[in-house]
């Protein structure tokens, strides 16, 4: 449970751990229904506005608990409707989520840390190092703080966000009890009611986390895969050389068999020009996933400056998509959204406090190599 000056902060609270709290300040297990009730699906924080919880209760619940959701720094919506939060965490670091809406749907792009370790070498968010993790409260406070900001609805088939992609900053499985929580909470009727199916963690594959997640939840699983052989996945997402293709996709499968019922993996496989582009990596990857039950996404490139990467043509990217295509795979390309407020994937940056300053050290890097488009100002990605 996550306190500050000893007063409980109850949005990150699952329904068991609620009811919990409840009986340890001597009060009613159903307590815990009513008030998620208020918080989730009211996105009430005042105690005092939650009119069926007597007042000797709430005045209880004053001294002991608060509800907190993390500090809102900025937020900007794109013309395209995509709406972008900045968020100040307890750690003092800034973190993004992102609402992108598309038809009926409205989906919450949530960060899980601020900052990331695993140094992928194309993302912005790995450039920046490893901050802090979030607690659950944060974690489910961004879905807390996307809902509210389109006015609190009674009903919850009103709500806003109809599906949550941990696609945000962070490797999720690396904050495993966290995310598991709020992804509880998002799940519960209670909290947001969404469904199993529509709520997707992405890992760059932390396989013995892949194996605990089954036996503790069940969510869509998409893997961040991006090459589909060891040699050039260990360059682009350095966890590989821990846990290679060879244990990685049987964790996936087993995770996705888990299940019991017909689902499928997404592969996520952001396009490189010239890197993992080409015929001879789609050949690859339609042999590595013969046996696989997915779908794949491939998401273009977002550039950001110094990443020495550039997204491939248009014509390369339909080249791509065609050959797994016609192999029998279903694949869709990521259309980027929210261009004019920096909200695409891998465009996340947010604002790391204490961060291990890798950033500045790789443009130090490449100013002592003698490259010349790196200004000397520059001082982050
Ligand atoms: N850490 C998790 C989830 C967050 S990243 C993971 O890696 O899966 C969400 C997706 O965006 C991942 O597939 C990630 O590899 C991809 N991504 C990161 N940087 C990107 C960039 N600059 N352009 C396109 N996609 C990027
Ligand atoms: Fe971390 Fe995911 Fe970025 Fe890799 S792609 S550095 S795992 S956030």
């Amino acid at each position: 449970m996550t306190e500050s000056a000893g007063k409980v902060n109850l949005l990150g609270l699952t329904q068991p751990q609620l009811e919990q709290f409840f009986e340890s300040i001597g009060e009613k297990r159903f307590r815990a229904g009513q008030v998620m009730k208020w918080i989730h699906h009211f996105g009430v924080d005042d105690f005092d506005a939650m009119s069926n919880i007597g007042k000797a209760l709430r005045d209880k619940l004053k001294a002991r608990a608060e509800v907190r959701g993390p500090e809102i720094v900025s937020e900007d919506i794109s013309s395209d409707g995509t709406r972008k939060w900045v968020v100040r965490v307890a750690s003092g670091s800034c973190v993004e989520t992102v609402y992108i809406p598309q038809g009926g749907r409205g989906t919450l792009c949530v960060s899980s840390q601020a900052g990331c370790a695993l140094d992928c070498s194309f993302c912005s968010t790995g450039k920046q190092g490893f901050n802090s993790d979030l607690t659950a409260a944060e974690v489910i406070g961004q879905v807390w703080i996307a809902n509210k900001s389109f006015g609190t609805v009674p009903a919850k088939i009103d709500r806003a966000v109809t599906n949550v992609v941990m696609m945000g900053m962070g490797e999720p499985l690396l904050n495993f009890d966290n995310v598991v929580a709020a992804m509880h909470i998002m799940m519960d009727d209670l909290g947001y009611g969404i469904s199993k199916r529509k709520v997707t963690l992405s890992t760059s594959g932390v396989v013995p986390m892949i194996d605990k997640l089954a036996q503790e939840i069940d969510v869509s699983l998409a893997l961040s895969l991006h090459a589909p052989n060891d040699e050039l996945r260990n360059q682009l997402v350095p966890i590989n050389k821990k846990y290679p293709l060879a244990v990685l996709l049987p964790a996936c499968r087993r995770y996705i068999e888990g299940l019991g019922e017909k689902r499928f993996l997404t592969i996520e496989y952001t396009l490189l020009k010239d890197v993992n582009d080409q015929p001879e990596h789609a050949a690859q990857m339609i042999e590595l996933l013969r046996d696989v039950p997915c779908k794949i996404n491939l998401i273009p490139f977002n550039p950001f400056p110094f990443s020495g990467y550039e997204r491939p043509s248009n014509n390369a990217i339909r080249r791509f998509q065609d050959l797994l295509h016609k192999a029998g795979h279903n694949v869709t390309v990521r259309t980027t959204r929210g261009d004019d407020i920096d909200a695409a994937c891998g465009q996340l940056v947010g604002q790391v406090m204490d961060r291990t300053r890798r950033s500045e050290r790789y443009i130090a890097v490449r100013q002592l190599n003698g490259d010349s488009d790196v200004p000397r100002s520059a001082n982050r990605t």
